[in-house]
Formats: structure tokens, sequence, C-alpha cells
């Protein structure tokens, strides 16, 4: 079977199962089938239904025998609450969250009614309430132990959703827009930043979170350089000056430490950026469907793709980087040397510039270099190289990644994912970078 037609089977699978999973989701409950306990983030949600008295048993006006009495939230709370960007998104929602978990009553908007006139039912509440609170008490306990392991100074907000579990200890974000997000609507707001890049970047080369290994991004964000000292270690296994990652394994975690260097990244936008091209190292890393290789078959190992596809690697982490707003200045700081520059900050100029005159890396050696290797001019070159490949066309880099997991040769994917040749794809690339990148008259 051609690589293509494996990678669409597996899509098909994914999806029926996918299917069939969402349906059972729906009944399979925690302890009881009926518990439709609200995650704090998930909007909207019904109300819980409780199940029919037994006979005999007496009706409760306070609760409507449902066994459960609703109220207003602090209103300090709720006008917390507005400072949130978004609480969810279409392709994910907020599963914890430190500080609503650390509000009154839990953030839970319902106590059991203390009122047994339907004992069956009130048992039942009293039940779910019990659980609530302990299974929300677990995860915040857990949480803590990153803020004993940094000792940080003040409590760090923590935040887990679908894709990430956030460790935050930032106190406040200004944005360009001069907009100041204090401690935890910091947080929210890179989380919402990382689930959107999550979900932008399975879109747009239509990936499912069902052939990844993970699906799951462990994120430790600092203030300080010591708290990031004490945390590296520990949850990546690295010590480093700014920011470390460690890609997810067979028994690791995929996780990433980094604190805020206004030295290095003056700017929020600039930290986004920096922390964007970070997570797509993560995202393609993870991305290893066990449905891609035959029986007893082995794919990428280590499966990132830095060593073996090093401008892909690169590339793709830039290309997502610059959709953003701000200057480049980003450079992997792992990899690359942060003094060394080629050229401006305006990266379609330098290569439109260089595509004119003829002074360009040659892409067959590029191509077998692995990210380290990676001048400054030639992160710009892969970057450019990507940007035209996506171009052509942009699902199809879905594809050209399940063949790097399955170790094809660059000749092989470029073939199948984009019709090109290794030694047509500069002149191909050339006749479009010249219109692509050519000045827009206004
Ligand atoms: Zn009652
Ligand atoms: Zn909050």
């Amino acid at each position: 079977m051609s690589v293509a037609a494996r990678f669409v089977r597996s899509v098909g699978a994914l999806l029926l199962l996918a299917a069939a999973l969402g349906a059972q989701g729906r009944v399979a409950g925690d302890d009881t089938a009926v518990d439709t306990t609200p995650t704090p983030g998930a909007i909207p949600f019904e109300r819980w239904k409780a199940p029919e008295p037994q006979t005999g048993e007496l009706l409760c006006g306070t609760c409507e025998t449902s066994g459960r009495e609703y109220f207003e939230r602090d209103p300090q709370w709720e006008g917390h609450l507005d400072e949130r960007t978004t609480e969810s998104g279409p392709t994910w929602r907020v599963l914890h969250d430190s500080e609503l978990y650390t509000s009154d009553n839990y953030g839970l908007d319902w106590t059991a009614c203390d009122r047994r006139k339907a004992p069956s039912i009130h048992d039942l509440a009293e039940a779910h309430y019990a659980g609530e609170v302990a299974r929300r008490q677990a995860w915040l306990d857990e949480r803590r132990r990153v803020d004993a392991a940094v000792r940080a100074k003040q409590p760090l907000v923590h935040i887990e959703s679908t894709h990430f579990v956030l460790a935050w200890g930032i106190p406040k974000v200004k944005t360009s827009a001069k907009k100041t997000y204090r401690m935890h609507a910091a947080a929210m707001l890179y989380l919402e930043r990382f689930e959107q890049l999550y979900a932008e970047f399975q879109t747009l080369f239509e990936l499912e979170d069902r052939m990844n290994q993970t699906s799951k991004h462990f994120v430790y964000l600092f203030e300080r350089q010591s708290e990031f000292s004490d945390a590296a270690p520990r949850y990546t296994g690295l010590t480093g000056s700014t920011t470390v990652q460690r890609m997810s394994g067979v028994e690791q975690d995929s996780s990433l430490a980094s604190w805020w260097d206004k030295g290095m990244y003056s700017s929020d936008d600039d930290y986004r950026r920096h922390l964007s091209y970070s997570l797509i190292k993560h995202f393609t890393s993870d991305l290893y469907d066990l449905r891609w290789f035959e029986p007893g078959e082995l794919g990428l190992v280590p499966p990132w793709l830095n060593d073996k596809y090093g401008w892909l690697d690169t590339g793709l982490c830039h290309w997502f980087e610059l959709r953003l707003p701000g200057n480049v200045i980003s450079y992997s700081m792992r990899e690359q040397d942060t003094t060394s520059r080629w050229k401006g900050n305006d990266w379609r100029k330098n290569i439109l510039k260089a595509a004119k005159s003829g002074d360009v890396p040659t892409f067959a050696e590029v191509i077998t270099l692995p990210t380290q290797s990676l001048t400054a001019k030639e992160n710009q070159f892969v970057w450019s190289w990507i940007d035209f490949l996506l171009a052509r066309d942009t699902p199809a880099m879905g594809k050209a990644l399940a063949m790097t997991k399955q170790e094809y040769a660059t000749r092989d994917i470029l073939k199948e994912c984009w019709g090109l040749s290794v030694l047509g794809f500069e002149q191909a690339w050339t006749d479009w970078v010249l219109v692509a990148y050519a000045p827009t008259k206004r």
C-alpha cells in the first residue's frame, strides 16, 4: 500500500473510532451514569437532572427534588471571570483551574440540599458533591507540588485544558494593544494562544489527536530564572539558560520550561512568538500514529524531526512564528547562536533579494542538515521553502509529516506530497518567490 493510501486509511479509521468514542462518552460517567456536573470553563452545559424520587419519598421545595441548591457566585469572582479571554474554543476547553478551585465552594455553584425529604436523591447529591470537591482538591494538591518545587513566592496559576497543562508564574502581561492582564487572566491568554496554535496546526495539515502519542503538553512558565532553574531539570530532565524542551516519548511527557527573559523577549509579542516557535516542535514530535506502521515496524526514533529533517523542523517552526505579530527575533535558542544574524528583519525582502541575485544555499545540501547545523541565513531559507510548499499544497504537509515518521527520504516526500523533485525544487521555488514576495503596489 502506498504511503498516501495508508495515511488516508488511518484518517478514515480515526474518524470512525472518534465517532464511536463520542457516542460512548456521553453515557460513561465516573461513578454514576447521570452525573453531568459541569467542568469549569465548559459552556454551555445542561443542568443536572435528578432521577425520579423513590415510591414514598417526599418532594422537596427547596431544591425542587434535585438534591442540589444552586446559588449566584460571589460577584467578585464573576468580575474575575469577565477578565478571562474565552473559556473554551471549538477544539478545547478548560478542564481545571487553580484559581477557580480556590474560590468559594471550590468554584462550584451548587451544594447538596440539606433537607432530606427525598433521601435517595439527597444521598446522590451529597455523593456527587463530595466526589467533585475531592476531584478538584486532588488536582490542586498535585499541581501545588510545582509551587513547592520552584519555591514560588506567590501561588502559581495552574490551568489544564484539553491539550495543555500550564503552570504560570508571571504576575502580569502587557500586550502591544496596551491591555494589561493580571496573573490568572495572563495565564488564560497564553493558554488560549497555545490551543489556537494547536488547532491551527491540526486544521491546516488535516491532523487529528488520535495520530499523536500524547496530545498533552506540559508547559512551565516563570517570571524568575531561579524558578525556571528549579523546574527545568525536574520536569524536563534538562538544564539551560532560557527555554528547555523535552519531547514526548514512550514513557515521558512532552514538556517545556521557560522563564520570560525580558532582555531577550522585551514584549508580549516576542515571547509569544518564541513560545509558538518552540511548541511547534512538540506538536511535530508528538505526531506518531502506530497505524502508520506495519506490525513490528519501527518509526522515526527519536520521533522529533530535528536530527533527520532539520529543514522541515525549523522551517515549520519559523512559518508559524512569522504568522504572528511582531518582529522576527526568535531563532531556536537551543540550536542557534543567538548573536548570528543574516540581513534585516524582513525575511521576505531578504529572500527575494537573494533569489534575484542567485545567492541561494543548495537545497540538496541543506535538506541533509540537522536543525542544529543550520546557519542564520539557512534558517530564513528553510522558512521560505516551507512557505512555498504550503502555498502549493497546505494539507500535504500532514502527509509529509507522517512520511517523516516512516523515515522516507526527503526526495520521496517532495514527490509524493508536492509533485516536486529535489533537482526541480530550486527553480520552482525561485519562480514562486519572485512573484509571491514581490513588493505589492499600493
Ligand atoms: Zn432538597
Ligand atoms: Zn481564574
